[in-house]
């Protein structure tokens, strides 16, 4: 089989390799579709926190190829989805709740493959069986989308509340759409015009389009009334300056909703007055929790977010750095790897 493998940075080659053989427990998938994600760019681009060479890519879905000694839940020809993660459920972090917090939550790469192991933790809690009326392009939505469920699930955004959503990229297109799903009255800012007007098809009342003139702040607060802020500020952007943005549009009583990785040793500095005065409520979210992957593949079965409003241009594995390089720009919300 063909796979990509992770070399460094703008370094990814296609390599032969056998197809994986499953253990007890697990299962090999063939892939039907892999979407490219910012990690995948930020990891081409930037490097990432494992040593090379490694695989890449955890967004895919497809038909169940092998399974191993034991398995009862799928069968071979199966169509499935996989996430890239379960928590160990004997840490202290996930005995306290914080299952993103686990001390072993390795994530299982290598979706930018024709055939993928699929290991048993993952196949007990995170995987999940197509309906048949669900395309592999919806279902491979499922590990972004629940990364976005869980921020959402962790700010009290209540019906009738205002949120703003800083950065319209896949994730952030995916917070519009939730507060939205909410009851909230969301309000979205980039620089790119053409996601600003998919953030509005997506449920937007009010887009802020930045240019280098724009007061961000005093935009998103004159859409507020008196001009008081809103009640949840959510940071999709990974810019430290953005983060400071964010905190500054939150009313008296807001929550800030920190979600955008920064690069390491990034630092910011915020006015402790109006921290301790304002009572403002902070969150950094990482990645997400079973409980959030269930509830984001049961949001895609009900159509509630569309795979057409976020995957654009197909590609070939052999051109996976065209498809990264692509969503690197901007040009596309997200770009998807086919296999004959
Ligand atoms: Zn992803
Ligand atoms: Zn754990």
């Amino acid at each position: 089989m063909k796979r990509a493998v992770y070399h460094g940075i703008e370094d990814v080659r296609i390599e032969e390799a056998a197809i994986p053989e499953p253990g007890p427990g697990e299962i090999v998938v063939q892939n039907k579709v892999t979407l490219t994600c910012g990690t995948d760019v930020k990891m081409f681009l930037r490097g990432y926190r494992y040593d090379p060479p490694h695989l890449i890519g955890h967004e895919a879905s497809g038909v169940v190829h092998a399974i191993g000694e034991g398995v009862t839940a799928f069968a071979i020809g199966d169509r499935v989805v996989a996430h890239n993660t379960a928590p160990c459920h004997r840490c202290y972090y996930c005995k306290k709740g914080n299952q993103s917090m686990c001390v072993d939550l390795p994530s299982n790469l290598g979706a930018y493959a024709e055939y993928q192991l699929i290991p048993a933790r993952i196949v007990n809690e995170t995987t999940f069986l197509l309906q048949d009326t669900m395309d592999y392009e919806q279902a491979a939505l499922t590990e972004p989308l629940a990364c976005a469920v869980y921020g959402t699930a962790e700010v009290p955004i209540e019906i009738g509340d205002t949120v703003v959503v800083n950065g319209c990229g896949p994730i952030g297109l995916m917070f519009v759409r939730l507060a939205h799903l909410r009851g909230a009255r969301v309000i979205a800012t980039d620089v790119n015009t053409k996601r600003l007007a998919l953030a509005t098809k997506l449920g937007a009342q009010h887009t802020v389009a930045i240019t280098p003139e724009t007061d961000q702040v005093a935009a998103v607060r004159a859409l507020t009334e008196d001009g008081r802020g809103v009640d949840i500020a959510i940071e999709a952007t990974g810019l430290p300056h953005v983060w400071l943005l964010a905190f500054d549009m939150v009313c008296p009583g807001g929550t800030v909703l920190f979600f955008g990785g920064t690069k390491k040793g990034t630092t910011v500095e915020f006015d402790c007055t109006r921290f301790h005065y304002d009572q403002i409520t902070t969150k950094g979210v990482f990645h997400t929790t079973p409980i959030h992957v269930r509830a984001a593949f049961e949001l895609l079965a009900m159509n509630a977010i569309r795979h057409e409003d976020f995957v654009q241009n197909s590609y070939g594995l052999d051109d996976v750095t065209t498809a990264l390089r692509e969503h690197a720009r901007g040009d596309v919300i997200k770009n998807c790897i086919r296999y004959a």
